[in-house]
């Protein structure tokens, strides 16, 4: 009965949710084909490292005293500051007078940045009237779980370890929502006492026990709009039963930082915030189910903040059912290496038709299409977007991260990438190729060596001119000249290339997109002793690669003492620890060895180095060279 009551209660709340969320879907699809939508009056400004807080001060001081500019926040540390300009002034003035000035590292406007969902799906129910109401619906939950195994995961995952914390970066969470109390999931700050006035841990926020609401600027955790508490069930919803009422206790924690208001809406500077809020407090995974706006250099050097420190960034694609190769979504578009790009599926493992795609810049596919989940206020609803493919993701990242906590974002994101199902129908539209599953990934970490290491990686070098006319600036995280060759490359620009021109193109277009330090890197990996102090022969061996439970077949193309060249269809990352079994050359042997992808070609040729080769493969592999010609 309490239950029906509370339905009522929420209807004319839920109609006018509903409306606003189709009006935003619209606007945000419109927004993609415009110039990107930047809160009036606002801006970002990054001073250069070297400037120092004297200097910054006094650029402060002149911008407030000549140009009227007040300040709205500053990121210690970062000499980043957050300016409103008098009223009446020109963002797109002020910006590109600031950035010829000498002091200035880049100044943008502030983007606005919109949740990536269509909106709910029928009536949010109580959990007692899905059940009773429609089985069908009821089922949808396992229809959904079923094809990425996570029912398999739950109870595979270790029975006690420490829950790392999934940030949910939204609209808010309904802490208050049966499920979240009863499997005790939302995160709680250990160094905060609640309600006494005082920022405890001195973290720059007061009384923030439950995560921080940065647009109201206060520890009050709600969620106006829906969107947060639904995305928040489903990462919790990929590593638990959340329709076993009561629920488990949680194996994660979620931390709840609101930074898109009622409407789904909020700004880059809060966002930048929440990041920051996130990795310093703690979380392991973020989970964004948001995007727009231009390219941000504040929020790609938020992402490679949490890069440096480890931790796993999920991004929606997008909803504008367009490829992101060619009309760039931020943040997903962003190439840090921590970053995953997430499509959406339907259950038959389709691309969603509203999903954005892209074969150099989404990365995999997962679950979006008319996902149950809870839905404030003790109830749950449908709803699609690549929103709500992103949490599964991020939900089997934490469960990874359980397994083996010192394992670094990098590592994480390789081994979901290995670990997911290649599906036909994301063949040409994702990077991997592959749809999520999540038993797949649990295992894939219970059964990994941790690898402390991850590439270098300096934001600096995919930095764009955030130029207001020019919103498809470091699209594939470059600048126009790396855009245009990328149409290029693909043919699809005007004098598009073709056969061994394409090839030329593509190359080139990987040596601009590379970092100097990341090709320092790979090329001191690929020349490295490996390669040099043994001899390699040319052999032609099918090779089982292994990651955790995972198993695909290649072809070994030369081999020495030092490792293997192998070819395979499916994407191996570099840094990524494999097992390979290789059959002898005369088919009658094999042997066992541990390797690590030291590099990559075309994701089809991949170096892997032997990690653990012992006596019994080195003889066996002296033995077979004998018959074998030099490469
Ligand atoms: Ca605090």
């Amino acid at each position: 009965m309490g239950s029906q009551r509370r339905v009522q209660k929420f209807k004319s709340t839920y109609a006018v949710l509903t409306f606003s969320t189709l009006a935003l879907w619209g606007a945000s699809a419109q927004a993609q084909q415009q110039s990107p939508e930047y809160v009036p009056g606002e801006i970002i400004v990054k001073l250069k490292s070297k400037s120092k807080s004297m200097q910054a001060q006094a650029f402060i001081g002149k911008a407030v005293s000549e140009k009227s500019m007040s300040l709205k926040g500053t990121w210690s540390g970062l000499n980043m500051h957050h300016f409103a300009l008098k009223p009446g002034q020109s963002v797109e003035s002020i910006v590109a007078e600031l950035k010829a000035d000498p002091e200035v590292e880049y100044a943008e406007p502030n983007y606005i940045l919109k949740r990536q969902s269509a909106g709910f799906e029928g009536e949010p129910m109580a959990m007692s009237d899905v059940r009773a109401a429609a089985s069908s619906d009821y089922s949808a939950f396992a229809q959904t779980n079923a094809p990425i195994q996570a029912s398999q995961a739950w109870s595979a995952a270790s029975s006690s370890a420490t829950p790392p914390v999934v940030a949910v970066i939204d609209t808010g969470l309904d802490i208050n929502h049966d499920v979240f109390v009863q499997s005790g999931s939302v995160w709680t700050n250990p160094g905060e006492i609640p309600n006494n006035g005082i920022d405890d841990d001195r973290n720059g926020y007061v009384d923030d026990v439950h995560g921080w609401n940065f647009v109201s600027n206060s520890a009050a955790m709600v969620d106006d709009d829906g969107h947060g508490t639904h995305v928040s069930g489903i990462v919790l919803g990929a590593t638990q039963d959340i329709t076993a009422i009561p629920l488990e206790p949680a194996k994660i924690r979620i931390m709840p930082l609101k930074f898109l208001d009622g409407n789904g809406s909020g700004s880059t500077s809060d966002a930048v915030k929440a990041i920051y809020y996130a990795v310093n407090n703690g979380a392991k995974v973020l989970s964004n189910s948001w995007g727009g706006g231009g390219f941000s250099n504040s929020l790609l050097d938020a992402i490679a903040y949490a890069y440096e420190k480890k931790v796993v960034f999920v991004a929606a694609a997008g909803n504008a059912s367009s490829n992101n190769d060619s009309a760039p979504t931020y943040p997903a578009n962003y190439a840090v290496p921590n970053l995953i790009s997430v499509a959406a599926t339907t259950d038959l493992d389709g691309l969603a038709s509203f999903s954005n795609y892209g074969s150099r810049t989404v990365h995999m596919g997962s679950p979006g299409s008319s996902i149950w989940s809870t839905y404030p206020n003790d109830l749950y609803g449908r709803a699609s977007g690549t929103s709500m493919a992103t949490p599964f993701v991020s939900g089997l990242a934490a469960l990874m991260v359980r397994e083996a906590p010192t394992m670094n974002g990098y590592q994480v994101k390789q081994l979901i990438f290995n670990a997911s199902v290649p599906v036909s129908s994301l063949s040409s539209k994702t990077v991997t190729k592959a749809r999520l599953n999540i038993y797949n990934g649990l295992m894939s970490a219970k059964g990994a060596s941790v690898d402390p290491s991850q590439p270098e990686f300096n934001a600096a070098s995919i930095r764009a001119p955030s130029s207001l006319a020019d919103p498809g600036a470091g699209a594939i995280g470059g600048c126009g000249l790396v855009t245009k060759m990328a149409l290029d490359a693909s043919g699809g620009g005007p004098g598009g290339l073709s056969g061994p021109q394409k090839n030329l193109a593509f190359f080139a277009l990987m040596i601009v997109l590379i970092s100097p330090v990341l090709l320092s890197v790979a090329m001191r990996q690929r020349s490295g002793k490996n390669q040099r102090r043994y001899t390699r022969y040319q052999i032609d061996s099918s090779v089982r690669v292994k990651f955790g439970d995972r198993e695909l077949v290649g072809q070994v193309s030369t081999i020495s003492l030092g490792g293997v060249q192998l070819n395979t269809d499916a994407w191996l990352e570099k840094g990524g620890i494999v097992k390979m079994s290789i059959q002898s050359p005369d088919g009658r042997d094999q042997i066992e060895v541990e390797g690590k992808v030291v590099w990559s070609e075309e994701q089809k040729r991949y170096g892997v180095a032997f990690a653990n080769a012992n006596d019994t493969v080195m003889s066996a592999i002296n033995r077979w060279s004998q018959t074998l010609l030099k490469a």
